[in-house]
């Protein structure tokens, strides 16, 4: 039997960007996660779908598992020959309790390895732009910690010591004792006029944070409505901090956005919102599966050499179109010399990946745009001319290409089906419900039919809050208004980028 091992894991401040790769490769691999409170569940995604999850935090109103429960499951698991990964928020060895389970495991002789995490305090500084140590401010840094362990209320440390140490004071698990502390602090020396920080929530879409000093922090935090988990940062250097808000000051911090791609596209628009500060729901109310006709694939590839011009409608139907036709051919040559053109940027981005320039993207990125631009600058008449596309939104081009204005001769190829999913069991349809968002993304008709056949799926809460729906495009933009969805604001161009742009300059609206 391989013998078990617990790896001690720091699983940092909350945003999944900020664990180590080591952090991440122990997930990839292991057979059991023991993870906590401040632990971002977020990270269990990296896991094996069949890797047992354990969790062993505090539920609200309840008591966490008491520590020695812990230290027995990760003994035993361990003894089962079992790769273990105890994940703690922060660093494990930052008031986590780590030294505890080290000991234990050590008892029982079962191999370990600790791996450091980002602790609260560097986040939360890094992330208020609050530079901890400072040549003319302070050249020192304590870490002080409200409450031994979070279920104990009662306070040993002697605060009033730290009054005049000067320097930063980084206070862990501090709001329940504020009042107390600072009381104590001022005892041993400290100045009302000191400032202070708190951070809560430190690198997530919800960070929060309050400014002031000694003397007026409780009520700054008062009218904040800051609670836990915070960080409190004492010391000159709080009034040091960067006059820009690098992280809370981003032009969709705190907005709530859902994106309403299918699962395989979404990434790219959840990034772009993502990185502007937003919080995003994926929500995929459709769904892209490749579907195509064998027979009628073999046909198009054995003459493909007829061809004058493909047509790309989508980005989708490229990655297809290239995955089936590697598997009948090695050699791009095979295409022969047809020229190409795609509906839009997208399109013509995944078709350059293959090494081949595009010669038509129409002005406007639209199917009809580009048979107009077709018909009237190339000239298609008697042209053979091949469609690859899904299984929705073709007819209009083929026509426009085969009437008298084209006189083409079009052949069409679907390689994939776009269906409606259903949202109704889906983890993120219960936050949707349960939180609401501030805008509905739609990049496309059928994103915005499939949301209304399931709008009994998706009543908001009480207190959830009321999105507004944008769209990409003018025929997404149609399909909302004839589904009776009032239209917030709409891109004056199909791309994601511009999407982007249009959606913070609405939601940034005052
Ligand atoms: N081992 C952890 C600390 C655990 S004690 C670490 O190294 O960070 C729990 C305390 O950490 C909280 O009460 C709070 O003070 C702080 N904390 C943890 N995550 C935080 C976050 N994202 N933002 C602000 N404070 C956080």
């Amino acid at each position: 039997m391989t013998s078990g091992k617990v790896y001690l894991i720091g699983a940092g401040p909350g945003d999944p960007g900020l664990v180590t790769v080591r952090a991440r490769e122990l997930i990839e691999r292991a057979d059991v996660i023991v993870y906590d409170y401040l632990a971002n569940p977020a990270l269990l995604d990296w896991a094996k779908a069949d890797a047992e999850k354990l969790y062993v935090g505090k539920q609200s109103g309840m008591h966490s598992i008491p520590q020695d429960e812990i230290e027995e499951l990760l003994v035993d698991r361990a003894r089962k020959g079992l790769q273990v990964v105890r994940l703690k928020g922060g660093d494990p060895f930052v008031f986590g309790r780590g030294g505890e389970e080290v000991s234990e495991l050590q008892i029982d002789k079962i191999p370990f390895e600790i791996v450091p995490g980002v602790t609260a305090a560097l986040a939360a500084a890094a992330y208020a732009g609050i530079p901890l140590s400072h040549r003319d401010f302070s050249s020192s840094i304590t870490f002080l910690t409200g409450h031994e362990n979070p279920d104990k209320q009662t306070l040993s440390i002697d605060f009033s010591k730290y009054g005049k140490i000067g320097g930063t004071l980084c206070l862990y698990m501090g709001l329940g004792q504020l009042p107390r502390i600072l009381k104590e602090l001022k005892a041993g020396g400290l100045s009302g006029q000191m400032p202070v920080g708190i951070i809560q929530w430190a690198t997530l879409s919800r960070q929060k944070s309050v400014y002031g000093t000694v003397d007026s922090i409780l009520g700054d935090l008062e009218r904040s409505g800051i609670g836990t988990p915070a960080m409190i940062i004492i010391g000159e250097v709080v009034a040091q901090r960067t006059k820009t808000e690098w992280f809370e000051g981003r032009p969709l911090f705190g907005k709530r956005i859902v994106v309403t791609r299918a699962r395989e596209q979404a990434g790219q628009l959840s990034q772009l919102l993502s990185a502007q500060g937003a919080e995003v729901i994926e929500l995929p109310f459709i769904s892209v599966q490749q579907h195509f006709d064998e027979k009628l694939v073999s046909e198009v590839f054995a003459g493909i050499a007829v061809y004058e011009w493909i047509i790309f409608t989508s980005a989708n139907g490229v990655k297809h179109f290239f995955d089936l036709f590697y598997k009948a051919y090695d050699d791009i040559r095979c295409l022969g010399p047809m020229r190409i053109a795609a509906v839009g940027a997208a399109t013509a981005r995944e078709i350059h990946k293959h090494k081949l320039k595009v010669d038509l993207i129409p002005r406007k990125a639209n199917a009809d745009a580009l048979a107009e631009e077709l018909i009237q600058n190339e000239g298609v008449e008697s042209v053979q001319i091949l469609v690859v596309t899904g299984n929705q939104n073709r007819e209009s081009l083929v026509q426009r290409l085969e009437s008298d204005e084209g006189r083409a001769i079009v052949d069409t190829l679907p390689l994939y089906k776009t269906s409606k999913t259903n949202l109704s069991q889906h983890p993120a349809a219960e936050r949707f419900r349960q939180e609401g968002a501030d805008a509905v993304l739609f990049t496309s008709a059928s994103t915005v039919k499939s949301f209304v056949d399931q709008h009994a799926a998706l009543v908001l809460a009480s207190d959830a809050r009321r999105p507004v729906f944008g769209s990409i495009g003018p025929l997404t933009t149609k399909t909302l208004q004839e589904l009776k969805l009032p239209v917030a604001f709409e891109s004056t161009e199909a791309s994601l980028d511009h999407f982007v742009v249009e959606t913070i300059a609405y939601l940034a609206k005052p």
